[in-house]
């Protein structure tokens, strides 16, 4: 088991840069998702740590070991670094049965045929796949040649795991299936784990922290809570959450009732604590992003706490999308458009003119320009 950390890791490929200024620690044991949109530096950074692309600037370490510092002309090669990496294409070999396919990274290191036979039954065991032993790849489901992938990672018993999108290749079902049971695995194990996803669900639900990034940068490191109750940004605030977090441009003003969002059509009344931040920032007066999970409107017929005047609007109801279980209603107040989730028992329909509730405890603040959280 290992703990992995960069500290200020740059990777440019020609005038380009692909991963920005990147310190990261993932403790030993640990479930690292790297979550972000595509192309903003998710498989690089896990190249650079399986050592199959050197860094422009900055160190890697394994488990306190150096293995990447450009500037002392450090490079540990991919084999000697004792992690396992599994792609979104599995890359079996397609003429090899389950049985080569797994035991193929013992045999390349030598280990004894006992030892090997030994380990491979045990993993097939683990992945459910002892009765597919003899199969060839071609013969098997998708989700079982993902289990084969995986298996033939942890065969080796390495230090780390990094995956790639390793379930991107199956269909919904079987994706949701094989998160659960790779997640179960991990535990089991006990190997720190660095995941890619560009799927926030995976994400939330896999991940004991995620990193979000962003254009090569990282924007926020945290617990799946963190990063959806307290986003650090507007960037992160809207790519974990679907439907996305509602951004509103919105006024700060205060008035002798207290400290409001005023949005022109109507206006919400900002918590004690919250006025209280929004003047030690000398934001009263200014104008700022207001941000809202759709999730955290209600439907004033159901709401808890209505408070008229204060944290209500009036909206009309543009469309409704029925999921079953919610209702996803986007509504409009003047020119301000938003989008509420309904429990599935709301009856608004479109074309109707509704209360909603806001709950300000739930409301957020973004610095206009930055986007950087106010809280
Ligand atoms: P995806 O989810 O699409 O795989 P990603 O977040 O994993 O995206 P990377 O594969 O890390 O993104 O790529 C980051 C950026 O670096 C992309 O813009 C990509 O085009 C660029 N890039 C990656 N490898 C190279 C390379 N060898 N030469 C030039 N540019 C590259």
């Amino acid at each position: 088991m290992a703990e992995v950390r960069l500290v200020r890791v740059w990777k440019q490929f020609g005038d380009f840069t692909a991963v920005k200024d990147l310190t990261l620690e993932v403790k030993d044991g640990e479930f690292l998702v790297l979550l972000g949109p595509s192309g903003c530096g998710k498989t690089t950074t896990l190249r650079m740590i399986a050592g199959l692309e050197e860094p422009t600037k900055g160190q890697i370490y394994i488990d306190d070991k150096l293995v990447a510092d450009p500037g002392k002309g450090i490079f540990v090669p991919p084999k000697e670094r004792d992690v396992a990496m599994v792609f979104q294409s599995y890359a079996l070999y397609p003429h090899m049965t389950v049985y080569d396919n797994i035991a193929f990274p013992l045999k390349l290191r030598k280990v004894p045929k006992q030892e090997i036979d030994k380990r491979v039954r045990e993993v097939a065991e683990m992945l459910g796949l002892t009765e597919f032993l003899h199969r060839k790849p071609r013969e098997l489901s998708g989700g079982q040649r993902q289990r084969v992938a995986l298996g033939r990672a942890i065969v080796r018993r390495p230090k780390v795991f990094l995956m790639d999108e390793p379930l991107s290749n199956l269909d919904a079902k079987l994706r949701v299936k094989m998160r659960a049971e790779l997640k179960k695995l991990q535990r089991q194990l006990g190997v720190t784990t660095i995941y890619v996803t560009h799927d926030q669900v995976e994400a939330m639900t896999m991940g004991d922290r995620i990193a979000v990034m962003n254009a090569g940068e990282l924007q926020q490191i945290g617990t799946p809570e963190d990063v959806y109750e307290r986003p650090a940004n507007t960037f992160v605030a809207g790519f974990i959450g679907s439907p996305p977090t509602n951004f509103m441009d919105s006024s700060v003003v205060e008035d002798e009732n207290g400290v409001w969002a005023d949005f022109g059509e109507f206006r919400l009344k900002f918590l004690d604590d919250q006025a209280e931040v929004l003047r030690e920032k000398n934001l009263v007066g200014k104008e700022v992003i207001f941000g809202i999970r759709p999730e955290d409107i209600y439907d004033a017929l159901f709401a808890q706490v209505k408070i008229p005047g204060e944290n209500m609007a009036r909206a009309f109801v543009e469309i409704v999308e029925n999921l079953g279980g919610e209702k996803i209603v986007h509504l409009s107040a003047g020119d301000i458009n938003f989008t509420a989730k309904f429990p599935a028992e709301s009856r608004v329909v479109e074309g109707q003119e509704i209360d909603v509730v806001f709950d300000m405890k739930k409301a957020h603040v973004f610095e206009k320009g930055s986007g950087k959280a106010v809280f």
